[in-house]
């Protein structure tokens, strides 16, 4: 369908990711501005009633798949049944999260219906002849590609979770759900899910958390991340680590931010006792706001740094904390 904006809604644990409706949003001004019309596309099994609240978020229409075979994700049966939605509908955009499923499913798609990708997008927009634009952070953040795409169709790209505004919900507004007729036979899976195992606790997932307190070198030791612990939990937030930290065994692989970590792009990183090497910055410097809390005024953390203290954090940490309750109690 010419001009008509595409959004994949990512569900995890019966819950719409936020990066969905952060997509809908920017996606709605985009279709607006084509004069075509924007979609979800819903896969899962049981998934129909979350079909509403896309809507609420701008979503002109939903594509439901729903099919046992789509309960959880597997590459193989959820890039099949995209691909042939692209291809039998023709959308002019298709945008995904540039989260762990998203990062893995894009480009699968992209290949299944050759259309090119812009991944892990901070930014995108129109160009003066309704062609996709996207910009992405390259050489560890060092500098911003912006990507044009060629006449091929549809344009399509992964976005990175809080990077866009999200539009406040209409619950007034409906979308018309349109029913998939899902042809998933068993030889197109190849892979089978065993089993689920949990390792981010309770916390929101480190690419997705709107606020991250992060432990480095200069917290000396696994026992003091209890005090990153209690912040976190004060501030809503997710703790993450340094590659120092993760590589003397104080915090889970799991939990490394930068290059060879997890890139992050929350409202808000504290980053404690960590130097601000381009290998961590790779993966943090696209956050709204730094504070960095490091006792050498000389740390390269500092120049990516939004709010910067130069004392010990052992001293520091104790006092934001308290603060921070007070402040919360007081409402
Ligand atoms: C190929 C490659 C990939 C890499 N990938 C990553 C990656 O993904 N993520 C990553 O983080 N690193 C990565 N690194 C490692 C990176 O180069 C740094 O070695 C690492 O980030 C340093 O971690 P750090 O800042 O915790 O430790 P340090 O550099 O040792 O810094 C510790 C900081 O703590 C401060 N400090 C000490 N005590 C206190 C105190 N009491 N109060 C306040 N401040 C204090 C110090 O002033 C210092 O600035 C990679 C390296 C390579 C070569």
């Amino acid at each position: 369908m010419a001009n008509s904006v595409w959004v994949f809604a990512e569900v995890k644990d019966g819950k719409i990711k936020k990066v969905t409706f952060e997509m809908l949003s920017e996606g709605k001004k985009m279709a607006e501005k084509l004069g075509g019309d924007l979609s979800a596309v819903l896969l899962g099994q049981n998934v129909g009633s979350l079909a509403e609240q896309l809507g609420h978020y701008g979503a002109d229409k939903v594509y439901l798949a729903e099919h046992e075979a789509l309960k959880d994700y597997t590459t193989d049966a959820y890039s099949k049944v995209i691909a042939e939605l692209i291809k039998a509908n023709e959308p002019s955009i298709v945008l995904y999260g540039a989260t762990v499923l998203g990062k893995d499913l894009s480009p699968r798609v992209a290949a299944r219906v050759e259309a090119g990708l812009a991944t892990d997008c901070t930014g995108i927009g129109l160009d003066n002849s309704g062609k996709l634009t996207a910009t992405r952070p390259m050489f560890a953040g060092k500098a911003y590609a912006d990507i044009s795409f060629s006449d091929s169709k549809p344009n399509m790209a992964s976005i990175r979770p809080n990077a866009l505004p999200v539009s406040p919900p209409d619950e007034s507004k409906k979308a018309e759900v349109i029913k998939v007729d899902v042809n998933i036979n068993p030889d197109d899976i190849r892979t089978t899910i065993q089993e689920f195992i949990k390792t981010a606790g309770e916390r929101p997932d480190l690419t997705e958390a709107e606020i991250i307190v992060s432990g480095g070198r200069g917290m000396k030791g696994p026992e003091n991340f209890k005090m990153l612990e209690e912040l976190a939990d004060v501030l809503g937030a997710t703790v993450g680590a340094s590659r120092a930290a993760v590589d003397a065994g104080w915090r889970n692989v799991s939990d490394q931010v930068g290059q060879t970590g997890k890139v992050v792009s929350p409202n808000l990183y504290i980053a404690c006792g960590i130097s601000g090497a381009i290998q961590h910055l790779a993966g943090m410097s696209t956050s709204k706001y730094i504070v960095a809390i490091n006792k050498d005024s000389e740390a390269p953390i500092f120049q990516k740094a939004d709010y910067g203290i130069v004392d010990d954090l052992f001293k520091v940490l104790p006092v934001l904390t308290e603060e921070l309750k007070k402040l919360k109690a007081e409402g």
